[in-house]
C-alpha cells in the first residue's frame, strides 16, 4: 500500500501531522522514520467500517483482504462488524460475472483459471478467485497451498486470489464464500470465479452462488463420463476437454460423447444449450472461445431474463438456508440440549419414547 493510499485511510489529521512534524528541528530523516513507525502503528490498529468501505470503494485490497478476514474469522465481534461492511457494500456489489469451475482434482482447474484469467486481464478486467473448499481446515486453503498455484496470475495487479474460508461445514464456506463475493464485487473486480475444490456437495454450493458453471473434463480417464455424477453434469452450461493438446482425436471423441450424453438431459430451464468445447491450459487453444462462451451465455440469459431469475432465485434460496442454519444452530447452542438429547436417545434405544415423540419434546424445550 502507499502513502497516497494510505492517506484515505487514517484521518488527515494523522496525516499531515505525521508529515509536518519535519518542519521544526527534527532532522528530516528522523521525520520519515517516525512517519513510517506511525503508519505501521496505525497499520496494525484495526481499521473501522467506514475505512474498510471506503479502503473496498477503491479497489484497495489491504483494506479488502482485511474485510475479508473479518467474514471469515469466528470472533462475534468480527462477525458483526464484517455485517455493517457488506451490508454497506451490497448496493455496489452484483455487477461482476460469477463463473464456477469444476471437475476431479488434477484436471486443470488452477492451470485454467490461471490462463483464462491472465486472458482477462490481459483485456482490462479485474478478476476476483476464490474457491470453495470445506475440507480446507487441514490444507488451509488447497487454492494457494503447498503447490504455488497460479503463480502468475497472483502478481497481476489486476487479480485476486484468496483460498477457501476455512469454516468446517460447507454451510459456513459457502456463506462466506457468497460474502467475499458481494466485497469483490463492490471493490470493482468484473469477473468472480468460483473454483470449487472439493467433491460431491461443493459444486451444488459453487452451483448457488455464480451464474455460469463450467465443468472441466479429461479425454481419457475411465472414459464413459469419469464417473461425474450425473447431476453435476446437469448444473454445467459448458463441458471443456481440458489437456486436449495431449491427444486431440480423442478429447474430439469425448467431446462427442458429452455432446450425446447431454442430449438425453431435459433442456435447462435457462434455454441455453450446453456447449462441449476442447481446451488446453497450456497451449491456450480454446482459452478465448472459453470466455466468448460465458458472454454468449450471459447475453443469451440477460436476454430472456433467465440471468435476473436466477439471482434473485440464488438470493432468496440463500434466506431459505440461513432462517434454517439459524434454527439449527439456535437449537444446538441452547443451553442443556446435549444433556437431553443423551438423555431421550437412551429412551429411544429403551423402547421408551418413539423418535418423534422425543424430536418433538426437544423442539419443545
Ligand atoms: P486441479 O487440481 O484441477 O486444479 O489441476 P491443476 O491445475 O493443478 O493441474 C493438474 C496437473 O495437470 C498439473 O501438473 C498441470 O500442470 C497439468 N495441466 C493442467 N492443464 C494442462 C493442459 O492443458 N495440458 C497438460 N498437458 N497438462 C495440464
Amino acid at each position: 500500500m502507499t502513502i497516497m493510499d494510505d492517506k484515505h485511510l487514517y484521518s488527515n489529521f494523522e496525516y499531515e501531522s505525521a508529515l509536518s512534524t519535519g518542519t521544526g528541528a527534527t532532522p528530516q530523516n528522523q521525520v520519515s522514520d517516525s512517519y513510517v513507525e506511525r503508519m505501521r502503528a496505525l497499520r496494525r490498529q484495526e481499521p473501522s467500517v467506514e475505512e474498510l468501505v471506503s479502503g473496498i470503494r477503491h479497489g484497495d485490497r489491504t483494506l479488502l483482504s482485511r474485510a475479508i478476514t473479518l467474514v471469515e474469522s469466528s470472533l462475534y465481534a468480527h462477525q458483526k462488524k464484517a455485517q455493517e461492511v457488506i451490508e454497506r457494500c451490497l448496493p455496489l456489489s452484483g455487477k461482476s460475472v460469477r463463473l464456477g469451475i469444476t471437475g476431479v482434482p488434477g484436471v486443470g482447474k488452477s492451470t485454467t483459471i490461471e490462463a483464462l484469467g491472465k486472458h482477462l486481464t490481459a483485456h482490462g478486467h479485474k478478476v476476483a478467485v476464490l474457491a470453495i473448499d470445506p475440507s480446507s481446515e487441514r490444507s488451509r486453503g488447497s487454492i494457494l497451498g503447498d503447490k504455488t498455484r497460479m503463480e502468475e496470475l497472483s502478481v497481476d495487479p489486476n487479480a485476486f486470489i484468496r483460498p477457501s474460508p476455512s469454516a468446517g461445514s460447507l454451510g459456513g464456506v459457502a456463506r462466506k464464500t457468497r460474502e467475499i463475493i458481494t466485497l469483490c464485487e463492490a471493490a470493482g473486480f468484473d469477473v468472480v470465479i468460483v473454483e470449487t475444490v472439493g467433491v460431491g456437495q461443493s459444486e451444488v454450493a459453487a452451483h448457488s452462488m455464480v451464474d455460469f458453471f463450467l465443468l472441466l473434463q479429461l479425454a481419457n480417464a475411465g472414459d464413459e463420463l469419469q464417473g461425474i455424477k450425473r447431476g453435476i453434469m446437469e448444473m454445467a452450461d459448458m463441458i471443456s476437454i481440458n489437456k486436449c493438446e495431449l491427444d486431440p482425436q480423442r478429447a474430439q471423441l469425448a467431446a462427442s460423447q458429452y455432446r450425446n450424453a447431454l442430449h438425453l438431459f431435459p433442456m435447462p430451464d435457462s434455454g441455453w444449450t450446453v456447449k462441449v468445447t476442447l481446451c488446453s491450459a497450456y497451449t491456450k487453444e480454446g482459452i478465448e472461445e472459453l470466455w466468448n462462451t460465458v458472454m454468449e451465455y450471459v447475453t443469451f440469459t440477460k436476454q430472456n431474463g433467465y440471468f435476473y431469475h436466477k439471482r434473485q432465485q440464488q438470493s432468496l434460496r440463500i434466506m431459505t438456508e440461513a432462517i434454517e442454519n439459524g434454527l439449527r444452530e439456535r437449537f444446538y447452542s441452547a443451553p442443556g440440549i446435549e444433556e437431553r438429547i443423551e438423555a431421550l436417545k437412551q429412551q429411544i434405544l429403551d423402547n421408551r419414547i418413539t423418535p418423534y415423540a422425543a424430536a418433538d419434546q426437544l423442539l419443545d424445550a
